[in-house]
């Protein structure tokens, strides 16, 4: 994956014919925990780097357009976030930005890596600062089976999974929709990490179309992003409440407290986000 000093992306079956390249400054770690292949490394521009199994998943100077982004679409959807769960998210980033919200009583992760959240904790200490906040709760386990054991729960559920290969593949199927759904109070919200629509089209469609089948309410939103592959991932965002309208917040904040407290989201980049070129527009109607 380094060759001459450049780290490069490759995949021939997620992202056939492209990879994305950062220049290495050095390795920090590299192991194989019990799941996946783990790399740390330390950028020359992106600041320290966390790999999975051949995939960027985060880099310090970019992350927070995803984390950002994946929580506070979900959560300012929702009337009153009390109960939060998020599956995957082993960086901490997307708890980071849960514990933002003043209504929150209660954050609980399941990720099945602890080896992603041990790395997170000494080379990523901006994204994994929340693992000692007084309302998080950690679980390491599997996110589906974990799920399973809650009904009427959760006010929102995010899912922040790695690629539908390895293991995050039973998070992109109808069955963990349908927990999700059932793990859920009355005007629950989800948002799922959902590719991007340059190259995953076609799960995408999938993957509304499982939505769909258990949700009443399924828009797909996106986030840019200079590390994902073609610099854009997207979202499913998911109510069970058919009257909200996702595409507005249901809750904001004033532009001067958005600027304290966001890098990337606002009230008008949330409406925004759902806005699709027609390419996909048509695709996922
Ligand atoms: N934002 C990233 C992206 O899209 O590239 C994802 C980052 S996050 C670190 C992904 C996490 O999902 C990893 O920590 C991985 O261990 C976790 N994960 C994968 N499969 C899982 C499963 N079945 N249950 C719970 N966590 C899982």
């Amino acid at each position: 994956m380094i060759k001459d000093g450049w780290f490069a992306e490759v995949s021939d079956t997620m992202w056939p014919g492209q990879a994305m390249s950062l220049r290495v400054d050095r390795i920090l770690n590299a192991e194989k925990t019990k799941y996946q292949d783990l790399l740390v490394f330390k950028s020359t521009d992106y600041g320290n780097v966390l790999v999975l199994d051949g995939a960027i998943q985060a880099t310090e100077r970019d992350e927070f357009a995803y984390q950002e982004m994946i929580t506070h679409l979900a959560m300012n959807s929702h009337p009153n976030p009390r109960k939060v769960l998020v599956i995957g998210g082993g960086d901490g980033g997307v708890l980071r930005e849960v514990v933002k919200h003043d209504s929150v009583e209660e954050a609980v992760l399941c990720d099945i890596d602890e080896g992603v959240i041990a790395n997170a904790k000494k080379y990523l200490p901006e994204m994994s600062k929340s693992f000692s906040h007084p309302k998080v709760k950690v679980h390491i386990g599997d996110g589906f089976k974990f799920l399973d054991e809650f009904k009427n729960t959760f006010d929102v559920i995010i899912t922040d999974s790695s690629d539908p290969e390895g293991p995050a593949a039973s998070l992109f199927q109808k069955p963990y929709f349908q927990l999700l759904h059932d793990a859920l109070t009355e005007d629950g919200v989800i948002t799922t990490q959902a590719e991007s629509m340059w190259i995953h089209l076609d799960i995408i469609k999938e993957l509304k179309s499982a939505c769909k089948d258990v949700f009443t309410n399924v828009e797909y939103a996106y986030t840019t992003i200079p590390t994902y592959p073609t610099g854009q991932i997207g979202f499913m965002v998911c109510s069970k409440n058919s009257k909200v309208d996702l595409k507005k917040p249901l809750r904001s904040v004033s532009e001067t407290e958005e600027e304290k407290l966001y890098k990337y989201y606002s009230k008008d980049i949330h409406s925004a986000a759902f806005v699709l070129p027609n390419f996909a527009k048509y695709a996922l109607q």
